[in-house]
């Protein structure tokens, strides 16, 4: 059977070294902030070279931290993609602040930067919202436009706060996930490049005063001491049995992702002259959270789907439909059309499995059915 995600495959690798740090953890019982929190935590700034890494409870709660920590609420504007999970805008309007979508990149499907100058000139010149702050996502592992948004966010003086809940491990021009923006938000949910066996998230900075904040946040808002809280904060900790996983899988991340790159050029190679397949600009490399295609239209899309299905592959659709037509949003007042690019991806995009233990005869078999359905028409 081929899986879109095969988390067993990896569990059977590592089986010894999760069973055994389990064990040490339930054997002196810290459960909550035990050693192993500092200890990834430590160990995940190597690997990023962030100053600063907070783990917590999951990837919605890394992108609302930093947003409580700069003091976004209401009457502030948010600039972000429409083509994202719903955790990326949901943490604006969970304060009160306005997400303001901008439309993505046709080959990348990243927020297009060209867009976002824009959307700020008109937010600033309608006058009712103060713009605060950016978040792009790295959809599917691949960096966003970052050069470009950095200079966008100086000019306009916003923080950026990057959603790499999809790109831990991902590489924009030499330098890791998690050292470019003011703050990173990244997620260990079980289907992420890296995921723990649970819930899980964690935030990386260079700003001193900021993980200063997010430490206090992370804790109800603690001061110096246990029940001293200086600020409204959440319960936003990383479980020590998670800490523990992480610091296994942590270890063969950097084999896995070889393992993801590899397969993913095959599926490049085997599927370009059917299907449009991932562009990964000069200088940037994916970690390949998902290998997503686009079809020439959605009648194509369901064909293909089907005849895949039916071949015994799985195969899922991120994102059916973008933010501004979701009804969580409608009260923005987004029409049909506002965002015509994230609009036409979503009615062609779906994704093919992908994780690192795909062998090479189950690519050829995947491409292989797709390659059929063209050789048939
Ligand atoms: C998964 C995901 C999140 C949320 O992470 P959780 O750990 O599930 O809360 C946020 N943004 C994007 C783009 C994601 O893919």
């Amino acid at each position: 059977m081929i899986e879109f995600i095969d988390l067993m495959a990896q569990y059977r690798r590592i089986k010894s070294d999760i069973d055994k740090n389990i064990e040490a953890v339930l054997k002196y019982g810290k459960y909550i902030l035990g050693p192993e929190v500092k200890e990834l935590e430590q160990k995940l700034g190597e690997y990023t070279g962030a100053k600063h890494v907070i783990t917590c409870s999951n990837g919605t709660d890394a992108l609302l931290m930093p947003l409580m920590a700069w003091g976004v609420g209401r009457g502030d504007a948010v600039f972000t993609t429409p083509f994202t999970f719903i955790a990326t805008a949901e943490v604006i309007s969970l304060l009160g602040a306005v997400p303001v979508f901008v439309d993505i990149d046709p080959d990348t499907f990243n927020i297009d930067p060209n867009l976002l100058e824009s959307a700020i000139k008109k937010t600033i010149s309608e006058g009712n919202l103060t713009p605060k702050a950016i978040i792009p996502v790295d959809l599917f592992g691949l960096p966003a436009d970052y050069d470009n948004i950095l200079r966008i966010a100086e000019k306009y003086g916003l923080k950026v706060l990057e959603d790499a809940a999809q790109s831990f491990g991902s590489v924009y021009k030499q330098k890791r996930t998690g050292s470019l923006c003011d703050a990173v938000a990244t997620s260990f949910f079980p289907a992420k490049p890296l995921g723990c066996y649970g819930d899980g998230g964690a935030i990386f900075t260079g700003d001193d005063h900021l993980a200063e904040k997010l430490f206090s946040i992370r804790a109800h808002g603690q001061g110096n001491a246990k029940y001293e809280n200086v600020r409204t904060g959440i319960n936003g900790r990383l479980d020590t049995l998670q800490a523990a996983i992480l610091l296994v899988k942590l270890n063969i991340f950097n084999e896995e992702l070889i393992s993801r790159k590899r397969i993913a050029s095959r599926y490049i190679l085997l599927l370009k002259d059917v299907l449009k397949t991932p562009v990964v600009p000069d200088g940037l490399e994916s970690c390949w959270a998902q290998y997503s295609v686009l079809a020439k239209d959605d009648g194509e899309r369901e064909y293909l789907r089907n005849e895949l299905k039916n071949a015994g592959v799985p195969t899922a659709v991120y994102y059916p439909v973008p933010l501004h037509l979701q009804k969580a949003f409608s009260y923005l007042g987004y029409k049909k059309g506002d965002f015509s690019v994230s609009e036409y991806v979503s009615s062609r995009i779906f994704s093919l499995p992908m994780h690192p233990y795909i062998e090479n005869e189950t690519i050829e078999k995947i491409t292989g059915v797709i390659q059929s359905c063209f050789s048939r028409t």
